[in-house]
């Protein structure tokens, strides 16, 4: 059985934890439309509103836990949609 909390059940690897930056706080920032309509199909990529480098000293760090394959395939995708 996989645990949704500890490992991704798209992909049956365990989640990673980082510290990021949640740029939503300090300013506004939209989803591209392909982000809209893509982001959905990786459950547990990192929101585009978060970064690992701080971009104001406002913002306070947080822990995301996210699945690398999700980032690595959401990333293809996105860059894919771009080429046409
Ligand atoms: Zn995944």
């Amino acid at each position: 059985m996989i645990d949704r909390n500890t490992s991704c059940e798209l992909h049956n690897v365990p989640l990673i934890k980082r510290t990021m930056y949640d740029s939503l706080k300090v300013m506004n920032v939209d989803p591209t439309g392909e982000y809209m309509k893509y982001s959905w199909q990786f459950p547990h990529h990192t929101p585009f509103n978060f970064s690992e480098t701080k971009l104001y000293d406002s913002e306070e760090p947080v822990t995301i836990v996210s699945c690398t394959k999700c980032d690595e395939e959401l990333r293809k995708v996105l860059d894919a949609s771009l080429d046409k």
